[in-house]
């Protein structure tokens, strides 16, 4: 399932640069698919895009990876390493530098959008100097991140007689910093690039990090919103996960199943006592935890996976889960996959005795765990 969202999403932001209405279309299309219905979400959008070890589906927000885009056109302008770039320098840019050049008149949609993202590339991208041949001496972000003209203005190009194309290389002479002396900005520069280092290699620009060159991916990592790393998601995600089964274990961590108790509040059910007859409001915590059915499935597993523990409230069962099953040993594995397949087995249970009116089920764990768990379970000779 994520497969296909992610390459529908991908599909369209790498081949059009997005109005904001066109990425909500794009959204409401996706949450349609994930959650059916109207789209009306069980968790929240923004925490379905967060990675998977953040706690989400791992789904791209689009509006960060389109402009995560919008960012590799302009490392592409800067490089000048395509036609298309060399063509906005021809048509677009003509003499203008990329950096200043004005956002009105008849500029293009994408154009414009793009011009709009220079402060934020301009926090990313490093203009080391080498020989100064490459680099505006005004204009490019090359004296510790900025332009001698955003520091000191116009008055500045001015007083040092150079025309607005000089090259970094006008300034050094012997390999030497050399700026006229004939103002106080200009004074000011001459102590300033002190300590920027001159070499014969060519001029040269980096992303994030001298050396590195751009990627759109972590282009994105390095401007989208970071949450903290969920401890459970290992308990989740791993590599032999029953894909049915991790998506209600992810439903269930999130609090998103639709128990009676949230029904009753909105008022879509009269009463929300448990299905399973035990007298008790039916929460998440309780119905997955705290109810004797649950509670006697739960003993049931945990003594098949051979641990010795009493039953935990809910977020202590999960964190031990974290703990007691980290990584790919088989005794982990098993943990894990059945650990998924409880919560799960526990809410089709409790549908079935919702909707269809069924009369109670013994537990039985062998009946209930499916299919799909007996056939994961196989390539170890279970
Ligand atoms: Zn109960």
């Amino acid at each position: 399932m994520k497969a296909t969202l992610v390459s529908m999403q991908t599909y369209w932001c790498s081949t059009f640069l997005l109005p904001r209405s066109i990425v909500k279309e794009c959204e409401r299309v996706l949450r349609k698919f994930l959650w059916g219905g109207h789209g009306r979400g069980k968790v929240k959008w923004a925490e379905v895009c967060k990675p998977l070890n953040e706690g989400g589906l791992g789904i791209k927000d689009m509006k960060m990876w389109n402009k995560a885009l919008l960012l590799k056109q302009i490392w592409r302008v800067l490089m000048e390493q395509s036609i298309w770039a060399k063509w906005c320098h021809a048509y677009l840019l003509q003499r203008f530098n990329f950096w200043t050049l004005p956002t009105i008149g008849l500029l293009s949609w994408t154009w414009r959008h793009t011009l709009f993202l220079r402060p934020l590339s301009k926090e990313h991208i490093i203009y080391r100097c080498g020989n100064g041949e490459l680099f505006s001496l005004w204009y490019n972000p090359w004296l510790h991140g900025e332009s001698v003209h955003a520091l000191y203005g116009h008055r500045v190009i001015y007083d040092s007689g150079l025309d607005s194309l000089a090259r970094v290389k006008d300034m050094i002479w012997e390999g030497e910093w050399c700026w006229p002396q004939t103002s106080c900005g200009l004074i000011d520069l001459q102590q300033r690039v002190r300590n920027i280092p001159i070499s014969s290699v060519p001029d040269s620009i980096h992303w994030d990090k001298v050396g590195e060159v751009f990627s759109t991916a972590r282009a994105w990592q390095g401007i989208r919103g970071r949450s903290n790393v969920v401890p459970w998601h290992d308990v989740v995600w791993h590599s032999k996960r029953i894909p049915k089964h991790a998506f209600s274990l992810w439903l269930a961590l999130h609090g998103a199943h639709r128990t009676k108790d949230k029904l009753l509040a909105v008022g879509v059910v009269q009463d929300a006592a448990c299905v399973f007859h035990c007298g008790q409001t039916e929460t998440l915590e309780h119905l997955f935890f705290q109810c004797p059915y649950s509670a006697k499935g739960w003993s049931d597993v945990l003594s098949l996976c051979n641990v010795a523990r009493p039953i935990l409230p809910w977020m202590n069962g999960v964190l031990w889960m974290s703990t007691h099953a980290k990584g790919k040993e088989f005794h982990n594995m098993i943990r894990k996959l059945v650990f998924a397949a409880t919560i799960y087995h526990l809410w089709i249970e409790r549908n079935r005795r919702c909707f269809k009116n069924q009369e109670p089920h013994v537990w039985n764990l062998g009946g209930q765990f499916d299919h799909s768990l007996t056939q994961t379970l196989h390539p170890w000779h279970l």
